[in-house]
């Protein structure tokens, strides 16, 4: 089915509303369990179990980002894919908050504006042009992406759209110079086979939806009020496919990032490496809403990072309930919106002389460099700094990251707070504070310190963040570290960051297009996987091979069902990662890295005629791919079986019969055995069973006690 281009533009522009389920919408925001687990024990990830997620609420979705491997960028004609250190040029920019289309501030740009950043582009000639950087408008879409990006549709079963539609996605972090990423959907609502017998799992996985869009700028460093960029990436085309929030645990959800990537790379139009996929995460539990963590580069990191991610949302949800049962509400925390707000608040006090006569260094030191230092009292705040959110990570350290964020501190540390005790102040200054603020025991004191405008806002943040802990998990993207643990990115961009691309008409998708991207689609894995097995191949290596780099070259040899197909799918999968590293310290990656068919289909066509015995082909691939420099039949001929085998191995035990009586005399039988077929059996690999050698040898020494040779 191809929806009409009337129907997807409506449901893009009502993504909004909830009775619309013609199109897209975004992620449910709200779990829709709202009973959180708090009784639920913080447990680590390795004690978990699949009911354990299910008594959380768990769910989780993802959204994949593909870099696709095209000459050209999206909608302008630089070369894409060429990574530059070079500079030409320098852009400076300044990011400030427009009124949107719909007449309102986005809370994402509002954001950014209290940052006052400095954006700084560096240009490379060869990769970049006008169009990149606002002053030019977009070129023709890259056909080639549109082709990728059908093809991925058509691999995940989705309804292809009729026309394509550009949208601009706000993107206000300064890394699209444009503020807005061009987007542009390509199908929606489809599924794929979603088959992990680990996880005794196979059930559908649902497709949302995939989108052909631009990448964005790579950022080089992000210092004090200035970040840069380079714009080598920016605009390249990229798909993104999001899955339904129906990944129930965090290995079902590596397991969804593991087969999406399947799908992308089953196309062979997909750029591989560092930073070429980028998965973003949804994750929710009871009585949370949506987060999301962005930019995993690698499915292997997604678990640890949801489940960390689930239980800090778990303990934010207990902040809150505790919060509530103190009766602290938002009122009690606010406010007014407009002047320095230690002059318009009594929950704000400027404190920079006392904080000059304090013991505490980096705050006194802050003080004498000029900064203004303030505190602030969160009522009924008192111990729940200090509640662990994530490992090693306390709810003050969770919020004021944030702070962090929007006052760009470039000294570190720029805060503390009463829950720490006499780590920090003294507690005489403490009591100093609490005087000064008229807080009493149930109350917190946090104390900010940093250059004059910027005090403020980090006060009024702090403010502002500990009236989030009322709602419980604030709106917000978040960024993973390594040890599994993530850090407030920013706000979650309201629904409405997409309008229309005023630049670009809508776009027809030509069925002769859509014809002859099915006349060429890729085989998608689990299509793969079935003709595998119906090859002969077990479960486990028809998964494998299905996935492998070196499918194509399987199929390529072609060969024939049964032992031939499971012998060498076997020598492959053993034999090509050994040798990529030994060649390059590396397993292969692209088709074009591994040997050719040529090479190696004619030890394929002997062990189908019988002229090689099975168990050499590994040999023989070995030698083949060694010798590079012989030509392919000679190398045969070593193991291909002849008339004169029989009595070339009768010669041969005879001989080492002889040795063995000379130079082990005296030797355990066993030991002269062994040595024997040490030295007799690898001539005739391939073609004498080794079984048989051992016969011969073991009759020759008197060993077998008149047993028959196998044949
Ligand atoms: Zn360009």
């Amino acid at each position: 089915m191809r929806l009409s281009p009337g129907g997807d533009e409506a449901s893009m522009a009502q993504s909004e509303d909830p009775s619309d389920n013609r199109g897209v919408r975004p992620p449910p925001d709200v779990n829709p369990r709202r009973d959180p687990a708090l009784d639920f024990p913080d447990k680590p990830f390795r004690e978990m179990t699949p009911g354990d997620y299910e008594a959380l609420g768990y769910m989780s979705g993802l959204e994949v980002h593909q870099q696709l491997d095209t000459r050209s960028k999206l909608f302008c004609r630089c070369p894409s894919g060429r990574r530059v250190t070079k500079v030409d040029a320098e852009v400076l920019r300044h990011m400030r908050p427009t009124l949107s289309e719909l007449g309102e501030y986005d809370g994402t740009a509002l954001m950014e504006f209290k940052t006052k950043k400095e954006i700084v582009y560096l240009l490379e000639r060869g990769t970049v042009c006008t169009y990149e950087m606002d002053d030019t408008p977009p070129f023709g879409i890259d056909e080639e992406a549109v082709r990728i990006a059908i093809e991925m549709a058509e691999m995940c079963n989705l309804n292809l759209v009729s026309e394509l539609h550009v949208m601009r996605k706000q993107y206000l972090d300064g890394s699209i110079p444009t503020g807005f990423q061009r987007t542009a959907m390509v199908g929606l609502t489809g599924s794929i086979p979603f088959r992990v017998p680990e996880l005794g799992m196979d059930r559908e996985l649902s497709i949302r939806q995939l989108s052909l869009e631009e990448d964005s700028c790579r950022e080089v460093s992000d210092v004090g009020h200035r970040i840069t960029f380079r714009t080598d990436r920016l605009g390249m085309p990229l798909t993104e496919m999001v899955t339904e929030p129906e990944l129930l645990t965090p290995l079902e959800l590596q397991a969804g990032g593991r087969l999406l990537a399947q799908v992308a790379r089953a196309t062979r139009k997909v750029r591989r490496g560092p930073g070429a996929a980028r998965q973003d995460v949804n994750v929710s539990v009871a009585g949370g809403r949506r987060v999301e963590i962005k930019g995993v580069h690698h499915h292997r990191r997604l678990p640890l990072l949801v489940h960390t991610e689930a239980f800090r949302q778990l303990n934010l949800l207990r902040i809150r309930a505790e919060l509530e049962r103190r009766g602290v509400t938002r009122e009690s925390l606010s406010v007014p919106a407009q002047g320095v707000p230690w002059e318009v608040s009594s929950l704000v006090q400027e404190v920079s002389t006392l904080i000059r006569h304090s013991n505490y260094q980096p705050a006194r030191q802050a003080v004498h460099r000029g900064e203004t230092a303030c505190a602030v009292r969160l009522p009924g705040f008192a111990g729940l700094l200090i509640h662990p959110t994530q490992p090693g990570v306390t709810f003050a350290r969770e919020r004021p990251t944030g702070s962090g964020v929007i006052a760009c501190p470039v000294h570190h540390p720029f805060m503390s707070h009463s829950d720490l005790g006499a780590e920090s102040l003294s507690s005489q200054h403490w009591s100093q504070l609490a005087r000064a603020l008229g807080a009493d025991s149930g109350d917190a004191i946090v104390v900010v310190w940093a250059p004059g405008e910027d005090a403020a806002t980090a006060a009024r943040e702090v403010l502002i963040r500990a009236g989030e802990a009322l709602v419980g998990i604030p709106p917000e993207t978040r960024q993973g570290f390594p040890d599994g643990t993530t850090g407030f990115e920013r706000i979650l961009p309201g629904a409405d960051r997409m309008y229309p691309d005023t630049d670009t008409p809508p776009l027809p998708i030509a069925d002769r297009m859509v014809m002859e991207v099915r006349a060429g689609l890729a085989e998608p894995p689990w299509v793969r996987e079935d003709r595998y097995r119906g090859m002969g191949l077990d479960a486990r290596a028809a998964r494998g091979l299905a996935v492998a780099p070196w499918a194509g070259l399987f199929d390529e040899i072609g060969p024939g069902k049964g032992e031939p197909a499971r012998r060498l799918a076997g020598t492959l999968e053993k034999r090509i990662p050994f040798h990529s590293r030994r060649r390059r310290g590396a397993k292969p990656r692209q088709p074009e890295e591994l040997p050719n068919a040529e090479r190696l289909g004619p030890a394929v066509r002997a062990l189908e005629a019988g002229e090689i015995l099975p168990e050499a082909l590994s040999r023989v691939v070995d030698a083949l791919l060694e010798e590079v420099d012989r030509p392919a039949e000679e190398v045969l001929a070593r193991y291909r079986r002849g008339p004169g085998d029989e009595d070339r191995v009768l010669a041969a035990v005879e001989e080492v019969v002889r040795r063995a009586a000379l130079e082990l005399d005296g030797r355990a039988p066993e030991v002269r055995l062994r040595w024997a077929m040490g030295e007799v059996a690898p001539a005739f690999l391939g073609r004498v069973a080794p079984l048989e050698v051992e016969a011969r040898l073991a009759s020759a020494l008197g060993l077998n006690d008149g047993k028959e040779p196998t044949p």
